[in-house]
């Protein structure tokens, strides 16, 4: 008898908890979790990752694409999804900056040693997750135009991690700026 009295307690304690969490989950705005998707889109946390996506600066894509065709990452991707041409000038010869930049997401895994090889911080991980398309093409290969995507929205989808990186490019910029500044003066006073 003991025995069911406690159990019935149990019982109801749970239910007061469960009570709580219900009434809450009205007030609490960190609480209300259903979103009317696809009108209303939830901002995924920053270390959410998807497929990669190429970093360009100011407003022109292509003229300002930081890629320098390097093909690093080309290299070091596992399943061997990148595909890059490199750019070559009306007299044939090749310039840093890639003609044809694909990656297959039907294989890409994910695993963003893309990103961590890249030289130039070209290279990021997305959190785009809506790729359907009509065509297995369109839909299983995206291309330079595709990925080419403004600094400002790698700041959105990742605020801290974009930070840090515009932080040391233009720690590196300065550095460079006052070298060449320093060979300048050399050169002038030698
Ligand atoms: S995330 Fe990994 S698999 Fe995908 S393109 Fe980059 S290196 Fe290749
Ligand atoms: S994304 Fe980076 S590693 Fe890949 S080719 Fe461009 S500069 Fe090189």
């Amino acid at each position: 008898m003991k025995g069911v009295a406690f159990l019935g307690l149990g019982i109801l304690k749970g239910m007061v908890v469960t009570g709580k969490n219900w009434v809450r989950s009205y007030f609490d705005s960190d609480r209300l979790i259903t979103v009317e998707y696809p009108e209303a889109k939830m901002q995924l946390p920053e270390n959410s990752r998807n497929f990669p996506f190429l970093v360009f600066d100011g407003d022109n894509a292509e003229a300002n694409l930081r890629c320098t065709s390097c093909k690093t990452c080309e290299k070091e991707c596992p399943p061997k999804c990148i595909r890059i041409v490199t750019a070559k000038d009306e007299k044939g010869k090749p310039f840093k900056h890639p003609e044809v930049f694909d990656i297959d997401i039907s294989t890409c895994m994910s695993c963003q040693i893309c990103v961590e090889v890249c030289p130039f911080d070209a290279i990021k991980m997305d959190s785009a997750y809506e790729y359907a398309a009509i065509t297995r093409f369109d839909a299983l290969v995206l291309t330079k135009r595709e990925l080419a995507k403004p600094n400002e929205y790698y700041k959105k989808i990742k605020p801290v991690e974009a930070a840090e990186v515009d932080a040391r490019l233009e720690a590196d910029r300065k550095k460079k700026e006052e070298a060449s500044k320093k060979k300048a003066a050399a050169n002038v006073g030698g």
